[in-house]
């Protein structure tokens, strides 16, 4: 149908009247013959009459019927349309064309799966049930302007869109003759938003509580206790201490949001785990001490090399081992284990931390790592924690190409493996 309209509208004007025109040409034209026939006409003034009623017939025919045929109204769109299938089916995003009244004449695959229930054919509102949705189609197309909504979606899964409701010209006539749907989600971007605002009220949360008893104790030491030495005494080691958790918040904040800032980069300097290990374990020996624990390490004689930053493994490996101190410490033995293993078929290294204490209940293994998240939050900061150590390890390992696993039952302690990419070869130590 298309190439015939194609044809026609390519011809000269003049050849399109007398195109329509040809059956009241061969009437007349039958018609004067069989008049010369039987003597009704002579021949010159029948060709003159013929010439007459075909030139008035010709331009009677023009107007619109001709401007018609040369530029053919727009093309109907139908349901199930080839070249808009494939249109849609080529966009990233999830896409539904319809028709001026809602009938859906295309969609992709991913628009398939976010309302499954669309048919080619039947009306877009039976698969998206959304008054406001339906309301914004029906202003794009009074309007002839693109509408935006937002859409959310609960069941199966927490997700939102906005909605771009497009009315289409496909002729460049006013009038459109598709309305495109275009769904951009925005589930990630909100999620992020959510993240942001979750932890900025965590922190504050954070330094708030420290901060509040420093403000307390500050009253009291210039009021009642003013002259009480030894008031004075126990409320500026309480001090000291809520002004240290302060301290190591900001300190755990910091490290965190610098971690995150870098990422994207891999570091590149050859580090040896081992000794980093054998670092931390030396320094944590006061707290082992205080706490009655005994510190354990294997590890093998020669280096085990890994791309990475100094400073940032040994935070990685003391907040391990000073949560297994911390929260061990009834098991009276923490144990390091440095080993050279494959990971996925390649060389790696693991360092295990195992602690003998009460361990850490399933449900909690698959959130230990998001920040200030705590099994127990009094216990948490009875022991001095901010709730970030296991997210700064996650952060690390990530940066490091590495890999955590928890492995825990309750009452039988817990062990922390990392696991990090070896570098086999000549590399210098740093
Ligand atoms: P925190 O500063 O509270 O120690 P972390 O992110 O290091 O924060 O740890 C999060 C929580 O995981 C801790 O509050 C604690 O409840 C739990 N946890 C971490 N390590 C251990 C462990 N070795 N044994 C038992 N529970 C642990």
């Amino acid at each position: 149908m298309a190439i015939s309209q194609q044809t026609e509208t390519s011809r000269p004007e003049w050849l399109v009247r007398m195109l329509r025109i040809r059956y009241v040409v061969a009437v007349t034209a039958l018609i004067f013959v069989v008049m010369i026939a039987i003597g009704a006409l002579t021949g010159p003034s029948a060709v003159g009459a013929f010439a007459l009623i075909v030139i008035a017939a010709a331009i009677a025919v023009g107007g619109e019927d001709v401007a018609r045929a040369i530029d053919p109204p727009p093309l109907p769109v139908r349901a199930g349309d080839a070249s808009i299938e494939a249109l849609v089916a080529a966009l990233p995003d999830p896409i539904v064309a319809m028709e001026r009244d809602g009938v859906v004449v295309a969609f992709n695959t991913q628009a398939g799966a976010l309302a499954p229930g669309l048919r080619i054919g039947e009306p877009v509102s039976l698969a998206l049930r959304m008054p406001h949705l339906i309301e914004a189609i029906r202003r794009a197309l009074a309007t002839g302007t693109t509408q935006r909504v937002e859409i959310a979606e609960r069941v199966p899964l927490d997700r939102s869109y906005e909605v771009f409701v497009a009315p289409v010209a496909l002729r460049g006539e006013t009038r459109a003759d598709l309305v495109l749907l275009t769904f951009h989600d925005l589930t990630a971007i909100r999620r992020v938003e959510e993240m942001r605002a979750d932890f900025v009220a965590n922190a504050s949360h954070e330094l708030r509580t420290p901060l509040a008893a420093l403000l307390g104790f500050i009253e009291t030491l210039q009021g009642p206790a003013r002259n009480d030495t030894a008031a004075r005494e126990k409320f500026l080691a309480i001090m000291q201490t809520q002004a240290t958790r302060m301290a190591r918040l900001i300190d755990d904040l910091l490290s965190l949001s610098r971690i995150e800032l870098n990422a994207h980069q891999r570091p590149d300097t050859p580090v040896d785990l081992v000794a980093v290990v054998r670092q931390v374990a030396d320094g944590l020996q006061t707290l082992a001490r205080d706490r009655d624990v005994e510190v354990l390490l294997e590890a093998p004689p020669e280096p085990l090399l890994v791309l990475g930053s100094r400073d940032e493994l040994a935070r990685l490996v003391e907040n391990l081992v000073e949560n297994a101190l911390k929260y061990g410490a009834n098991g009276k033995r923490v144990e390091l284990r440095v080993a050279r293993e494959e990971v996925g078929g390649k060389d790696g290294v693991s360092l295990a931390v195992r602690d003998h204490g009460p361990g850490i209940a399933p449900e909690h293994l698959p959130r230990l790592t998001e920040r200030f998240y705590r099994v127990d939050v009094a216990e948490s900061r009875a022991q001095g924690g901010t709730g970030l150590g296991l997210a700064l390890v996650k952060h690390i390992l990530n940066r490091h190409g590495g890999r955590l696993a928890i492995e825990s039952r309750q009452g039988q302690g817990a062990t922390f493996i990392i696991r990090l990419p070896l570098i086999t070869g000549r590399a210098s130590v740093v």
